[in-house]
């Protein structure tokens, strides 16, 4: 019998991806895939919470699938991630076309759940059951060279913005035999690039029976045979390590890029946030971190408007992305959040001054970034390919071990291939090149 059809529409981070990538799996059995979610049999939205504009998009999203629905009355919709573990049973009150709803622990249980739900149930799971590390050996597609590896999942930071802990749960980390398997599968069809994936890896293995920290997992995974490029997200700076950032400097495949988000300069915000470091630690962590690997490229997260920050607070951000040369920044107006304690903090900031102040923010972090992508005109350096260029079709795009995007000419063949590639122009948000020639042939796992 041929497989029924399912459509994905993923919001958020990578860990969302990675998500998204699961629920397919978890359904391979009787839905494939399709990109058009006027021919799906069902559709399910894999939502993020962090910030009220992606929840409005999932709600516009739900009302225009009403009239998909009033016209093939058998779709089924269901809605899982951050918003649907926030939400539970309201959502189905809310949306009387909707069938069913599953948190962020629930994705193995979506069999039973879309099962039920084409019997005329509306199933809700949203449990945060802990022992859902033991994750499902993720298998990838063939020919897929990039692969995102969750390596645990929940947060106990409880940032006062963050609504996080309440939708992902506690800190649970995965046993480090599965992630090696599951990497060693993946290497073995050829692939070549891995990303390590929790909300903060930092504090990867406590908890486990035998504990193992996150460096220790590095090493682990760097010494694969045929991995030619390792990244991992999301760190919390007070939680990076001496040996973590030795590990830049000691392991091969380990990219020279770090993601690290500050989201505030200023000491005030910062304790208000409670990030647990102040803007000079974080500083001294960049400069050993400079010290251990010169060329690494450092991105971060920044929230303009926090309660109670006033000019003087967001010039301190200023200088410190500054101080901090940020190749890449993802910056956002804060915006309160349900359950969080800065949603109830005094000073809320009014929303033309977060407005004027995201502006400001964006235009130094563009010049920043077209600094550094000037900085690599002339060099020689190994690119990924990863698709064709969004510019043009005679065009493809790939990415530096810094993770800077960069756009050459070349035929669609060389998709999934490592590439040496001369870098010829710098623009604010990508470098251009030319193919230069095949980097070394990367060993191929038997
Ligand atoms: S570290 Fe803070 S910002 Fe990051 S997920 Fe945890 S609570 Fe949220």
């Amino acid at each position: 019998m041929p497989k029924k059809k399912l459509y994905i529409r993923t919001f958020g981070c990578q860990m969302n991806v990675a998500d998204s990538e699961a629920i397919a799996q978890a359904l391979a059995a009787d839905y494939a895939l399709t990109a058009r979610a006027e021919e799906a049999d069902l559709v399910l939205i894999n939502t993020c919470a962090i910030r009220r504009k992606s929840e409005e998009k999932v709600r516009s999203l739900l009302g225009s699938l009403r009239v998909l629905k009033k016209r093939r009355p058998q779709l089924l919709i269901g809605v899982g991630g951050c918003v649907a573990q926030q939400e539970g049973e309201r959502l189905l009150v809310a949306a009387p076309h909707l069938n069913l709803v599953f948190g962020t622990r629930g994705i193995w249980r979506l069999p039973d759940l879309v099962h039920r739900a084409a019997q005329g149930e509306r199933p809700v799971a949203v449990e945060l059951t802990p022992g859902v590390c033991a994750l499902p050996h993720r298998l990838r597609p063939a020919g897929q060279v990039q692969a995102l590896v969750t390596i645990m999942q929940g947060c106990n930071n409880f940032c006062s913005f963050c609504v996080v802990p309440y939708v992902r749960g506690r800190e649970e980390s995965r046993e480090p035999g599965a992630i090696i398997a599951e990497i060693a599968d993946f290497l073995a069809a050829n692939g070549k690039e891995v990303t390590l994936l929790g909300q903060n890896v930092n504090s990867y293995g406590r908890g486990l029976p035998e504990p193992v920290t996150f460096p220790e997992l590095l090493a682990k995974v760097a010494a694969l045979p045929g991995l030619a490029r390792l990244r991992f997200a999301t760190s919390h700076p007070r939680d990076l390590s001496p040996e973590l950032i030795a590990a830049f400097a000691e392991l091969e495949p380990l990219c020279e890029h770090l993601h690290l988000p500050v989201q505030s300069g200023s000491d005030k915000i910062l304790a208000a946030m409670n990030r647990g470091y102040t803007r000079e630690e974080y500083l001294k962590k960049v400069a050993a971190l400079r010290k251990a690997k010169p060329d690494i490229a450092l991105t971060t997260d920044l929230i303009v408007g926090f309660p109670g920050e006033t000019e003087a607070d967001f010039q301190e951000t200023l200088k410190l992305m500054r101080e901090a040369d940020f190749v890449q920044a993802f910056s956002f107006k804060y915006s309160p959040r349900p359950q969080t304690r800065a949603a109830g903090f005094p000073g809320q900031v009014p929303e033309a001054v977060k407005t004027a102040r995201l502006a400001r923010l964006q235009a130094l972090q563009e010049e920043l970034t077209l600094k550094a992508n000037t900085r690599l005109i002339g060099r020689v350096a190994e690119v990924l390919v990863e698709g064709p260029s969004r510019r043009s079709p005679a065009e493809l795009c790939g990415r530096l071990r810094t993770n800077q995007v960069v756009n050459f000419p070349g035929p669609p063949e060389l998709v999934g291939r490592l590439l040496t590639v001369k870098l010829t122009e710098a623009h604010p948000h990508s470098l251009k090149g030319r193919w230069v020639a095949p980097s070394t042939p990367w060993p191929q796992v038997a």
